[in-house]
């Protein structure tokens, strides 16, 4: 029995790419080498169809790393000298938060609980804090941080950097990029590419504060510091060996996506998404994890179980259809449902049907 993969990353695979992943093969993409003509065609491909759909403000610049979790990484370290400040409210923002700890930052946080975010009227960041981090759409709960909340932020506090984790939230986030300064995702998410490929896009302020940090002695990295990265960016290149067929596919599935245009990407979400927590609330078994329906997530659906999630996990995969477990401490009470652009409203409409008729 064929199987759709609902689950938040890896997911089920933009429906395009086997299609990509053949062409690439015959044309023998995966052997060029990253200093070909070719390579740099690739590269910029990728870049523009990135900013067009992103609709990025010029001047932003996007980078390649391995994954969003090098983003977090490399943030701290080119764009924080003592302190950063985390809007943590589940797993994913809290890593972040870790990490900038593990580099010798101090790392200050607001937390909401988990299946919440942080509301701005109790929101309090020091003057001091360089870099504020925030995570549109924490993975682990189903919460996301209202794009009006970022906006309220860069008004109060022009003066520091604004990270925005947009990992499973693109491209149907509404995002306005000029109240960001640096933002991130992986491709095995919402894109529905293979994993082992992060961007990361920032702005003027980002590649300044980096210059900063190196002329004042600090380590920014060495390979994949921003001025390095850049370097090579310029050229339609990156300094190490990338990943060539990953980028390949990204610009060819953005492509894709541009041409299915973003509107159209964002209704169907949208629909999805109600269809879901439609079903969720109408289950005797089932309630929507998040309670709030200003933050919850379209992209990742979670619904908490009653009697525990892994029968009905094992009931919709015996039907092919492959859903996430809960996160973490939630393992065994939630479902986690991704809702991307790879999902079809019929396979939705499908699951919806299958979950309406467990146990009922
Ligand atoms: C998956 C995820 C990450 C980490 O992505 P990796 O590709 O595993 O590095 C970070 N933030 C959020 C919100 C995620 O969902």
């Amino acid at each position: 029995m064929p199987k759709i993969y609902f689950t938040p990353g890896p997911s089920q695979l933009y429906f395009t790419v086997q299609e990509h992943l053949r062409r690439a093969l015959r044309e023998d993409i995966p052997s060029i080498s990253h200093r070909s003509t070719k390579f740099q065609n690739i590269y910029a491909e990728a870049v523009d169809n990135i900013s067009a759909l992103l609709n990025l403000p010029s001047g932003y610049k996007i980078l390649f790393t391995a994954s969003a979790t090098e983003a977090w990484e490399r943030i701290i370290q080119n764009l924080v000298e003592r302190e950063s400040f985390h809007l943590v409210n589940g797993a994913f923002s809290a890593r972040f938060h870790e990490i900038s700890q593990q580099l010798g930052r101090t790392a200050l946080s607001a937390e909401a609980a988990e299946g919440s975010v942080v509301e701005m009227s109790s929101l309090l960041i020091p003057e001091s804090t360089e870099l504020i981090a925030i995570t549109h759409n924490e993975t682990s709960t189903g919460a996301r941080q209202p794009e009006k909340d970022v906006e309220s932020i860069r008004k109060a506090f022009p003066n520091q950097l604004i990270a925005l984790d947009v990992v499973s939230s693109v491209p149907d986030a509404e995002i306005n990029y000029n109240h960001v300064d640096t933002a991130y995702f992986s491709v095995q998410k919402a894109f529905g590419l293979p994993a082992g490929l992060g961007v990361w896009i920032v702005n003027d302020r980002c590649i300044e504060k980096s210059a900063q940090l190196q002329e004042s002695g600090t380590i920014t990295g060495s390979y994949h510091s921003i001025s390095a990265m850049l370097e090579k960016a310029v050229k339609n290149q990156t300094p190490e060996t990338p990943n060539v067929l990953g980028i390949y596919l990204l610009g060819r599935v953005a492509g894709d996506m541009l041409e299915k245009g973003l509107d159209q990407i964002r209704r169907e979400t949208a629909y999805k998404s109600a269809m879901l927590y439609h079903t969720y609330e109408n289950h005797p078994r089932l309630r929507a994890f998040v309670t709030n329906p200003e933050q919850r997530s379209r992209t990742t659906t979670v619904a908490h179980v009653d009697s525990g999630s892994p029968e009905l996990i094992s009931y919709l995969s015996s039907r092919g259809f492959i859903v996430g477990s809960g996160y973490g401490k939630y393992k065994s009470d939630h479902i986690r449902i991704a809702n991307f652009p790879t999902h079809s409203k019929e396979q939705i409409e499908m699951l919806a049907d299958y979950l309406s008729a467990w146990k009922q």
